[in-house]
């Protein structure tokens, strides 16, 4: 009797089991792809003059330091001026805070919305502490091999001066455009951008301008499809994620190192630190992360497709997964980064004060805000006082950019065209661009940058030998003047 009732249990539990993968199997099945079928467009041929061109534009040394260089900016400004001709006598321009730069390409039509690329001029400083473990000094602008190397050559002077050549091209091609383009080249990104695309933005804003799309530098193309797909894969940024940075501070009443009190000023802020990390933000599988996943998953081979495919049963699954992993924790959560921790001035004295700033990066759904008072009952004690550093640039997350829009389509169709093969995919920033700043001006904020990387090349962006190869460079122009063409069909 008992062995039969078992016998029993086991075989439902068995068809409960095949039904469940019957399920799986049929919803991978039906699992199609995402992707815009495109026919190939010829390769257009690049000048080879245009490596030089960005090879001494990468002398200027347009650090992100204060005080600015600001002869470096005019130098720049001035070689963009004289080596890009048509566009500087076509092109109407606009300067802001005397640094940034605003072009306009009038187009045939008021009756299309404008469409608006970014890039900025000023870099990072390179560290001072690695300069030796540069093949050629940063700013010596260097021709070698199939690489043109300096500090910006990627971050974003690359993105810039591929813009500027895209035009001049189409210019003197005597092409014109259907809607109108505007350029907007910030000179602070690297620090926030309050004195460049903030005051670009705000002045578009109270003009009344409308843009179709606007894009900005971001997320790029990853050649080795990031680990998920055989093919490149090149993610288009719908989101950033938000900034706030906390200062935590103790007082107590400091005293001898001889004779120490239970708890330390010291103490008292590392084990709130510890508690802070030891909780970290829930993770979430919205939003622009989701449908990259869901983009991407489509494309993968089983079993990874299966386990895309039937997210309603494998999403812990998948947290856990990404959770592993510092980048891709980052697209499902706010992070903690514990980046600055004062206290003591000598090896005997009991610091009275100690402090600490933690800097978080904000998902989209939660605000400055929330994440605060998150904190505050985490750490929960009140001889902690909590407050935003008001130094810091402390900014909400931005809107998710819808993709069932022109301006996604433009791009995604762009990417397929010049980089043949290549799985397009919506994502999330996790760092923060000058586009936040422009978001309410348009129908969509994407974020990317045409520029083909394996996985090892990332670290260039702010590291040493920031680089780009000839061939790089030339997809990027042959990219910008594709994206131009197709916006304007
Ligand atoms: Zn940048």
């Amino acid at each position: 009797m008992a062995l039969s009732r078992k016998h029993r249990l086991f075989r439902s539990l068995a068809m409960g089991v095949l039904a469940l993968l019957g399920i799986m199997v049929i919803k991978t099945l039906g699992y199609s792809s995402r992707q815009l079928a495109v026919p190939p467009v010829a390769t257009f041929p690049v000048d080879p003059e245009v490596h030089e061109r960005l090879a001494s534009g990468l002398r200027f040394p347009t650090i992100s330091l204060s005080p600015l260089d600001t002869q470096a900016f005019f130098a720049l400004d001035t070689f963009l001026e004289r080596n890009y001709p048509l566009a500087d006598s076509l092109l109407q321009r606009t300067t802001f805070s005397e640094l940034s730069t605003l072009l306009r390409w009038p187009g045939k039509t008021s009756a299309l919305e404008p469409v608006l690329l970014l890039a900025h001029k000023d870099v990072v400083p390179p560290d001072s502490n690695s300069l030796d473990r540069w093949t050629f000094p940063p700013f010596s602008g260097k021709m070698s091999d199939q690489n043109i190397w300096g500090r910006g050559a990627i971050d974003d002077k690359g993105s810039l001066f591929a813009i500027m050549e895209a035009v001049e091209t189409l210019l003197k091609e005597g092409y014109q455009p259907n809607r109108t383009l505007y350029f907007a080249f910030g000179h602070d990104e690297e620090t926030g951008g309050s004195e460049g695309a903030a005051v670009m933005a705000d002045w578009l804003k109270k003009q009344g301008i409308r843009f179709e799309y606007i894009l900005d530098e971001g997320m790029l193309l990853v050649e080795d499809g990031g680990g998920v797909v055989d093919q490149p894969l090149a993610v288009i940024g719908i989101a950033e994620k938000g900034m706030l940075t906390l200062q935590l501070q103790v007082n107590t009443s400091g005293g001898h190192s001889s004779r120490p009190p239970q708890e330390t000023a010291v103490g008292i802020l590392a084990a709130a630190i510890q508690r802070l990390q030891n909780n970290p933000f829930p993770a979430s599988l919205d939003g622009a992360t989701r449908l990259m996943l869901d983009h991407i998953g489509r494309e993968s081979a089983f079993p990874t497709k299966m386990v895309f495919a039937n997210m309603w049963l494998t999403k812990k699954l998948v947290i856990g997964q990404l959770g592993q992993n510092p980048s891709t924790n980052a697209m499902i959560r706010t992070t903690i980064a514990p980046t600055i921790f004062k206290a003591g001035v000598k090896s005997n004295v009991l610091p009275a004060t100690a402090e600490a700033h933690i800097n978080f990066r904000i998902l989209p759904g939660e605000t400055p805000e929330t994440v605060t008072q998150r904190v505050r009952s985490i750490i929960n004690d009140p001889r902690i006082t909590i407050t935003a550093d008001a130094m810091e640039d402390n900014t909400p997350p931005s809107p998710v950019s819808p993709i069932e829009t022109l301006g996604f389509r433009v791009i995604e169709k762009t990417i397929r065209e010049i980089f043949p093969g290549t799985v397009v995919a919506p994502g999330l920033v996790i760092a923060g661009t000058d586009s936040k700043h422009y978001t309410d001006l348009g129908r969509g904020t994407y974020r990317f940058l045409p520029l083909a990387l394996t996985n090892d090349e990332l670290s260039q962006f702010h590291g040493n030998d920031e680089r780009i190869s000839q061939e790089d460079y030339a997809n990027m122009i042959r990219f910008y003047r594709q994206l131009i063409l197709n916006s304007c069909k």
